[in-house]
């Protein structure tokens, strides 16, 4: 648990006091105990690793009562005290706040004064403009909240890629341990590392009807649905739905074809089939009376029977795919194993959760050979962005690590911020003595769509800027992306050797499938970065290359597949044009 979710946790707290209307003085101490933390040099994670209860007690401003809240947070991640608090509010209240845009004011005022219990009552205030009316509230408040409940929709139904892989990994490793499977694997929209999952799609090869007895009362499993001898739907404590099918032996490949999807690529394989003079479904490809199955029992075999070339899962989306692998034409797709290094990632001198020598030792057992450390700027206090002066001693810090490493190198790094005027917030001679820099945007983001298109080019012009981070700016589920000219900015970046950026984590995934493939088609370098904020992160890296996989992207079109010389080399050559 990070100091900023602590700060996050005291806000909360402090909100929900004031809206119940409690002392003030206890609640003026959970925000002074938050602003002292948002400028404390240490992470309270470490103090509490360090040195126990005790050493977070002496902490200055933790004084007994929040002392001990904080002793839990960090222990278990969660706080009684405040789900105590958040159930005590009125009905409905718990729900609202969970909507983007929607504080836990407005959240009270919904259900306190409209009387609205729920997100269809809420719904129906905002359709007769009832709240409109009421002070506080504008046509651009219910505006906002009507998109907020749209994404709060979205995120209800739809879940982030490391839930719906943790909630596949879980069950697939516990149904493991208790029976024998020659197969058992993930289909559905997970398989195709879409960036959100519905529900988790299982298939394992078995005929051994006591799984579905293992399988609807794993731990994780919340309630059944349906328990059947062949098929089986859980609710997981994941927050997902997740679907067990059992597979007969001989029918695996048809199966997983047919479960893996989209739609939209199974519907155009079964023409193609039918014009073969056969009929496929999810029990095997069949002679076109139905009667004689032919070979079925892996992927490859039914696409090789159709004269097709095996597609991936990440290209199944019926956007070009079969045509390109009746020809042949398929792209060579980037591998885990073409990654040479991460090229984004924060440590404990911006928001980062850990020091830079433990990064870098977390990097280097993953087979990297480099990683930048690219810590906010000054103008991002929230997230502790650095001044001049402490960039420079960063600068001294990595290279005196780097004197010890071999076959490794740290490189220095910055995700600068790109100013509204599109200016970075470091000077160039700064930026000079880093090996690598990102500029994002992180303020300032209701722009018109040509302003924002010139900020993005202003910054892609300036020759120290080598990778533009996540460049639309949306949260999935919880923030609209911001709009601007892509084909401009596409034309930029190739034009002056900029790479975009991947960012893999889960929440973000931008640029998405659909650009990476336009700026492929530019000809504009990509950079996959996780964007890791602690070691726990950098595995995230198998959600960009599932987007760039998506975005028919090949080992050459992204940079941090290069070596450490090639990608240096690439970057002097943008500051000497
Ligand atoms: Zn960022
Ligand atoms: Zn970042």
């Amino acid at each position: 648990m990070t100091n900023n979710r602590i700060i996050e946790v005291l806000h909360e707290i402090a909100e929900l006091l004031e809206l119940k209307g409690e002392n003030k003085f206890k609640i003026r101490a959970y925000l002074k105990l938050a602003a002292f933390l948002s400028g404390y040099e240490r992470e309270l994670t470490d103090v509490y690793a360090a040195g126990g209860k005790d050493a977070v007690l002496e902490v200055p401003n933790i004084g007994e009562g929040i002392g001990k809240k904080i002793i839990e947070l960090l222990q278990t991640g969660k706080l009684k005290y405040l789900e105590e608090l958040r159930a005590s509010l009125p009905e409905g209240v718990e729900t609202f706040m969970k909507i983007p845009g929607m504080g836990p004011r407005t959240a009270v005022f919904v259900s306190q004064q409209m009387h609205a219990k729920n997100v269809e009552e809420l719904e129906a205030l905002l359709e007769n403009h009832k709240l409109s009316g009421m002070k506080g509230f504008g046509e651009k408040t219910e505006e906002k909240i009507r998109r907020g409940i749209a994404l709060y929709r979205r995120g209800e139904s739809r879940k982030y890629l490391n839930v719906a892989f943790a909630a596949a990994a879980e069950i697939i490793s516990e149904l493991k341990k208790r029976h024998k499977f020659t197969r058992i694997e993930y289909a559905g929209s997970l398989r195709r590392l879409k960036e959100t999952v519905g529900d988790v799609d299982i298939l394992a090869e078995s005929d051994d009807k006591s799984v579905m007895d293992t399988f609807t009362t794993l731990d994780c499993v919340k309630d059944v649905i349906v328990k059947g001898d062949t098929k089986s739907s859980v609710n997981t404590v994941h927050g997902m739905q997740a679907d067990l099918r059992l597979v007969e032996p001989g029918a695996w490949g048809a199966a997983l074809q047919y479960f893996t999807g989209s739609k939209e690529h199974n519907v155009l394989l079964r023409e193609i089939a039918v014009k073969k003079g056969y009929k496929l479904n999810e029990y095997g490809l069949f002679t076109a009376d139905g009667k004689k199955k032919t070979e079925s029992a892996s992927e490859e075999e039914i696409y090789g029977k159709l004269s097709l070339d095996y597609i991936p899962p990440e290209l199944r989306e019926g956007s070009g795919e079969i045509e390109a692998a009746l020809k042949h034409a398929l792209p060579d797709l980037i591998v885990q194993e073409d990654i040479k290094g991460d090229l984004h990632s924060h440590s404990s001198y911006s928001d980062g959760s850990d020091e830079i020598s433990v990064m870098a030792a977390s990097a280097k057992k993953m087979g990297y050979k480099y990683l930048a450390i690219t810590d906010h700027s000054k103008s991002l206090k929230v997230a502790h962005g650095i001044d001049d002066k402490t960039m420079l001693k960063k600068i001294k810090e990595i290279d005196e690590l780097n004197k010890n490493q071999k076959g490794f190198m740290i490189l220095k790094g910055t995700e600068v911020d790109i100013l509204p005027d599109g200016s970075l917030d470091y000077p160039d001679e700064l930026l000079a003595k880093l090996d690598i820099v990102i500029g994002s945007i992180h303020m300032n983001f209701s722009m018109e769509p040509a302003e924002m298109t010139e900020r993005l080019i202003r910054a892609i012009n300036n020759p120290y800027l080598n990778i533009i981070g996540h460049i639309s700016g949306r949260l999935i589920n919880h923030r609209e992306p911001y709009e601007f000219d892509y084909e401009e900015v596409f034309k930029a970046a190739k034009k002056t050797g900029t790479a975009l950026e991947i960012n893999a984590n889960p929440e973000r995934l931008d640029l998405t499938d659909v650009k990476v493939k336009a700026a492929v088609g530019h000809g504009v370098k990509l950079a996959i970065g996780t964007d890791s904020h602690g070691t726990e992160q950098l595995g995230h890296m198998m959600y960009g290359i599932g987007v760039a996989r998506r975005g028919w992207a090949t080992k050459n079109d992204v940079i941090n597949t290069w070596d450490l010389d090639k990608l240096l080399g690439w970057v002097a050559k943008k500051r000497k044009a």
